[in-house]
């Protein structure tokens, strides 16, 4: 068995050829335990190892080391090559088993599956390392042992602290044409020139995406081609490059494969992604940018908020603060909406609360809901429950979640939807008549949010979102990640190995 304390240290056994195939065994059952495959399997791969390595007479003293390495590098492309040039097809195999069995008993508490690696040959090691892929137009650099980070156990997660072992780096260079070849490397750190753009002027963007680990062991991601759309459209405000979002969706789907066990087996749980594009010019001047890096991080997620996803959350609505106004960019997704408001956030924290209720203009419109777009369902004049959400009139944040929420709930024709202004002070009426029944809030991180109360004007008021029988929220939640888990086949959740 592995235990917790074994993968953190990652598994290592040196061990010389010179030794019998049976030491050899013993080491691996000694570390592994009974997870290692019989002493009969192990012998005939180290034959078929050793009969591999008598043919190539110049491979002198070859070491197997067995050190820890993700089970998507032994199913990368530069594995296979690896593995067929000297003829250890058989121990791929037999690293595939191991791994197979073990994770098994491992992922049964929804964690993280163990690692295993059989290295052949110090020696030949970094030649291997850059080699190009299938795809001519993307190089990869894969992670050495001593460069893969431990896994944290799942409940431990934060959300963004820890990240995987790989990121997807394009640079952009009008002076060389434009975009160019996308690399896959080591988790690193960027170095930037002092004057770069982005540290000036914040001329920075990003996109939140996930992907889920469904019922099936498929990895898929969730409409990724309106992250795209919307990175390009971000973009273009921001005086940055646009780009061939299909071209960078393939990028990302081969990044998360390399990184796949990084990838939770578990349904509270999944991968987030983070594409993020800067202006790294080296100049100051106000100005478009010349050069620019398109980079994306992997970080394995949890629930977004502390507690399950059922605790609702409490608001301060506050009518002083603005997130975003017309003519503005609240409806990008830049980083420099972000920073105004994490202040705004210490407030209704300090005050006990969880999130901004985002308040706008005269009438004291409702808009977003921390960083997440917000649904109110209620009985509408006609006695019908209905379905409401801000329109898309620039104060809005067009939501790949608000979108999917009101295709499906149109789809299902129900009750009426709409898109249409709501202010606070229809929100106190309706509560006043007990005409409100639920507000959510709705993003990629947390899915469906139901809210508890809005502090607002003094005054503390209570929604019945989570005491509704069938809350409307609580079906969409489990309607989107049905879909985002495989377990209902849809054209929204995409394979990243199809
Ligand atoms: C990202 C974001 C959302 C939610 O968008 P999704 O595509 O559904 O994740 C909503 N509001 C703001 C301000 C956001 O930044």
């Amino acid at each position: 068995m592995f235990t917790k304390q074994e993968q953190r240290s990652w598994l290592k056994i040196q061990c010389a050829l010179g030794r019998t195939a049976r030491q050899y065994h013993e080491d691996l059952v000694e570390t592994c335990g009974e997870t290692v495959l019989p002493y009969r399997t192990v012998a005939r791969c180290i034959r078929a190892f050793n009969e591999g390595r008598e043919s190539k007479a110049d491979v002198a003293q070859p070491q197997v080391a067995l050190v820890s390495v993700t089970m998507s590098a032994v199913c990368s492309s530069w594995w296979e090559t690896f593995s067929m040039s000297t003829a250890i097809g058989h121990i791929r195999q037999l690293m595939c088993l191991t791994w197979s069995q073990a994770t098994k008993r491992n992922i049964e508490g929804g964690g993280f599956g163990p690692v295993l690696w059989i290295e052949f040959g110090v020696a030949q090691w970094s030649e291997r390392l850059v080699r190009r892929t299938k795809d001519p137009d993307l190089t990869v650099q894969l992670a050495s042992p001593e460069q893969l980070q431990p896994k944290p156990e799942v409940t431990d997660l934060q959300f963004g602290k820890n990240f995987t072992d790989h990121m997807l780096k394009i640079l952009y260079h009008e002076s060389l044409g434009g975009w160019q070849r996308p690399e896959i490397v080591p988790f690193e750190n960027i170095v930037l020139h002092p004057a770069a753009k982005v540290l000036h002027y914040a001329t920075e963007l990003f996109e939140g995406m996930k992907a889920y680990r469904g019922v099936d062991g498929k990895i898929r991601i969730f409409r990724p081609d309106m992250n795209m759309e919307r990175m390009n459209r971000s973009a273009l405000r921001a005086g940055l490059p646009t780009f061939d979002g299909e071209q960078l969706i393939k990028c990302l789907c081969r990044l998360i494969s390399i990184d796949q066990e990084w990838v939770p087996h578990s349904e509270s749980s999944s991968l987030y992604i983070r594409p993020t594009l800067i202006g790294i010019d080296p100049s100051l001047g106000v100005a478009a940018c010349g050069s620019a890096m398109l980079y994306t991080i992997l970080c394995p997620v949890g629930s977004y908020f502390s507690g399950t996803g059922e605790n609702p959350v409490s608001l301060l609505a506050d009518p002083r603060f603005i997130r975003a106004w017309p003519g503005g960019c609240g409806d990008k997704k830049m980083g420099s909406n972000y920073a105004p408001t994490i202040q705004v956030q210490q407030e209704a924290q300090g005050r006990g609360l969880q999130q901004v209720l985002w308040l706008y203009g005269e009438e004291n419109l409702i808009t977003e809901v921390g960083t997440m777009n917000i649904f109110m369902v209620f009985i509408n004049d006609r006695g019908e429950k209905e379905l409401v959400t801000p329109p898309l009139d620039g104060l809005i944040l067009p939501g790949i979640t608000r979108a999917s929420i009101l295709h499906l709930s149109r789809e299902w024709n129900e009750f009426p939807v709409s898109e249409r202004r709501i202010s606070m002070a229809e929100v106190i009426n309706l509560l006043g008549q007990n005409r409100l029944l639920e507000l959510f809030g709705a993003g990629t991180a947390c899915v469906v949010s139901p809210v508890a109360s809005i502090m607002y004007n003094g005054e503390n008021l209570q929604i019945p979102t989570v005491k509704q029988e069938y809350p409307l929220y609580a079906r969409l939640r489990k309607t989107l990640t049905d879909i985002q888990y495989g377990y209902v086949p849809h054209p929204w959740a995409v394979p990243i190995d199809p």
